[in-house]
């Protein structure tokens, strides 16, 4: 399918690894060109090289932490005009709800929804004169059915999707659309990292703590990289205009609901 967006041009932030990288991809294979983001330089160097030379759009990649204020200001600058913003930070540390602080919960709420927010009030203006514009943000699972390891990414995300709920029915008389995707577990760092942390709390090896996890799925495995980054692309496409405000999860099932 076409998606009708060659020669827009992207945002995806935390983009060298898993989810957003995933994102990056799809959205290069529409023709987008794209402003790529993550802390480390040299994964991210070699992630947008790839990508460039893969699908001959232009990759623009900019190492900075987006969670800081600094960070989101050298992003935005080497950036310019953009269409579309994809929205994504590392996850909170897991923990129990008894370990957290305020420091704790800031900066999660840092990362994970004023990152976010912050970085849609700077670009909301620009896609609205345009008549134009899309934003994914990639949310959690968590936010429809709470992970209880997972607090301060339960609170945090809670707080960006009713954000949304609100500001996304304001742009959409300007074309501008705003929806959220909810990752269930998917095959990344991440997810490796918390089965890490699985495999030493129950003393089990890592591959059982992957099996543990993925007979949880209805799905039975954890979702691509790939699929991920292809809903994202689908959301940021001429075709999905009318979708508004929405959460779209993507968890193989995972979450137990009728709606
Ligand atoms: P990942 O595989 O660990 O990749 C994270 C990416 O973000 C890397 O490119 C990383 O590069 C970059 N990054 C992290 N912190 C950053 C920061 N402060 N500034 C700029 N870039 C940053 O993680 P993932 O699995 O794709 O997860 C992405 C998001 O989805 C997270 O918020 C996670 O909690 C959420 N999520 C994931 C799953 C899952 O199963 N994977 C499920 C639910 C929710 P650098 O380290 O070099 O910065």
């Amino acid at each position: 399918m076409d998606l009708g967006i060659k020669g827009k041009r992207a945002l995806v932030c935390a983009s060298s690894k898993g989810l957003g990288l995933g994102c990056a991809e799809k959205l290069a294979e529409a023709g987008v060109d794209l402003v790529m983001n993550a802390r480390s330089e040299g994964p991210l160097r070699e992630a947008a090289d790839r990508i460039a030379s893969e699908t001959g759009v232009s990759v623009t990649p900019v190492a900075a932490d987006i969670t800081s204020e600094e960070g989101r200001a050298d992003v935005l600058a080497a950036a310019g005009d953009l269409d579309i913003l994809v929205n994504n930070a590392g996850g909170p540390p897991p923990g129990m709800w008894s370990d957290w602080d305020r420091s704790d919960f800031i900066a999660a709420l840092d990362a994970n929804m004023l990152t976010p927010i912050a970085l849609m009030k700077a670009l909301l203006p620009g896609m609205m004169e345009k008549g134009w514009g899309r934003v994914v943000n990639i949310t959690s699972q968590s936010v429809k059915s709470p992970i209880a390891v997972l607090g301060l990414s339960n609170s945090a995300r809670a707080g960006l999707t009713g954000y949304v709920a609100g500001t996304s029915r304001q742009v959409a008389p300007h074309g501008v659309t705003i929806n959220n995707l909810l990752p269930g577990i998917h095959a990344t760092d991440r997810a490796d990292a918390l089965d890490k942390g699985v495999s030493q709390q129950q003393n089990i090896s890592l591959e059982d703590a992957r099996t543990q996890r993925e007979t949880t799925i209805p799905a039975r495995r954890y979702g691509t990289r790939q699929e991920f980054g292809a809903a994202c692309a689908f959301l940021c496409s001429q075709h999905a205009g009318f979708i508004v405000g929405q959460n779209l999860l993507l968890d193989g099932g995972a979450v137990n609901a009728t709606l």
